[in-house]
């Protein structure tokens, strides 16, 4: 049998990206910038309605440069959602700085909000905020950025997961003062590798670019007043990303339908329950993730579903829980954090958008049978 994936590269079958490619190859524009770069970003700005873009290397990079942008120091302390891929976390130590975890609440996912108020009590002078929307699902995006806006801090939206969802009416990732996306392999649609950081402020994103190439001064020769990083898309990538962006509606589109498909199926089991849609909300449904309640860990259903071919995992382990950042504080205002209740019994489904649906009702299946045991 044919192995059911996750979530993996989806070309469009009109061969978008191959053209777009092969346009570079005519051109000899392989590296290091050019066209498909440029129209990649204005692409993606006019996409998700925003200003400015900066098309980076990966959605690891573009975080680690919107950091750098928000004038982050050595020794500041960066509130950072726990729940949360650990590229999300990894580039506040890249700078010397203190990441806080912040817990997550269950209408979303995400930052709680009271539990970000409370880190604002503990640390007053904090001036960044790194928010997650995990899986697709958009966090409490207002609340939280009037919650900054108080406290004159920055929010950098982590969106690698959630380009094209929309919370009241607006786009993820640009909420924030930045937004960061990711076109890595597994997600929602991918350059083979790649990020873009969009804001609404000209200037920063303009000194995002000569950071990420190597901040080289405007000279004849080799000058540097900074210190810069190799941290571009190349021309070639961005020519498989405007191809992608031209099914991105459609991925959207298949990914809504598998999660309702999930969503219908497990409706009357009471051993597993589908992620919450938060409210005002339109995701775009990155992964479909369930919740357990049954005698069989996620882990136990991850390990039997592999044994029939079929590619799962198990919820992000929340940041707090990681031995590399255990000597960090984390603020949770409920007794049993939501953040690991979500990591003891979630479980990401295939949400693979070249999954059929005879494949899909294979895995619903499965997932009833091995939970009923
Ligand atoms: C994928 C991902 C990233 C990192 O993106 P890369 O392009 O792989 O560097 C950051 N944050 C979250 C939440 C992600 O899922």
């Amino acid at each position: 049998m044919k192995k059911i994936l996750l979530s993996s590269p989806h070309m469009s079958d009109a061969g978008y990206e191959q053209e777009y490619v092969k346009e570079a190859f005519d051109t000899n524009w392989i590296a290091p910038l050019g066209e498909n770069v440029n129209k990649f970003e204005e692409e993606l700005a006019k996409y998700v309605e925003v200003k400015h873009a900066a098309a980076l290397s990966s959605g690891t990079a573009a975080i680690h440069l919107a950091l750098k942008a928000a004038g982050i120091k050595k020794g500041d302390i960066v509130f950072c959602q726990s729940l949360t891929f650990s590229a999300t976390a990894n580039p506040i130590i890249y700078e010397d700085a203190t990441p806080v975890f912040i817990d997550s609440e269950g209408d979303t996912w995400n930052m709680d909000p009271v539990a970000l108020k409370e880190a604002f009590r503990k640390y007053p002078n904090t001036k960044i905020v790194i928010v997650v929307n995990l899986y697709g699902n958009p966090a409490k995006l207002d609340e939280i950025l009037e919650i900054c806006k108080e406290n004159n801090a920055t929010l950098i939206e982590d969106a690698a997961e959630s380009l094209g969802t929309i919370y009241k009416d607006k786009f993820t990732g640009t909420f924030g003062d930045y937004g960061v996306f990711s076109f890595n392999g597994n997600k929602i649609i991918t350059t083979s590798g790649g990020g873009m950081l969009v804001s609404e402020n000209e200037e920063r994103i303009e000194k995002v670019k000569f950071w990420a190439t190597q901040a080289r001064e405007k000279a004849k020769h080799y000058e540097h007043k900074e210190i810069g990083y190799n941290y571009r898309l190349s021309n070639i990538c961005a020519g498989i990303g405007r191809g992608q962006l031209k099914v991105l509606d459609e991925r959207i589109a298949q990914k809504g339908s598998i999660y309702q498909i999930y969503k219908n199926s497990f409706s009357s089991i009471d051993e597993i329950e589908m992620m919450p849609v938060p409210i005002n909300s339109k995701p775009n449904h990155w992964l479909s993730v369930a919740l357990l309640d049954s005698k069989i860990t996620p882990l136990e259903l991850v390990e039997a579903l592999e044994k029939v071919g079929i590619e799962s995992r198990r919820a992000w382990k929340p940041m707090h829980m990681q031995p590399v950042f255990k000597n960090y504080d984390f603020i949770n205002v409920v007794s049993k954090p939501v953040s690991e209740e979500i990591f003891e019994r979630g479980i990401c489904l295939p949400s693979d958008t070249k999954m059929s649906e005879e494949e899909q009702q294979i895995v619903i299946n499965e997932v009833i049978k091995i939970i009923k045991l």
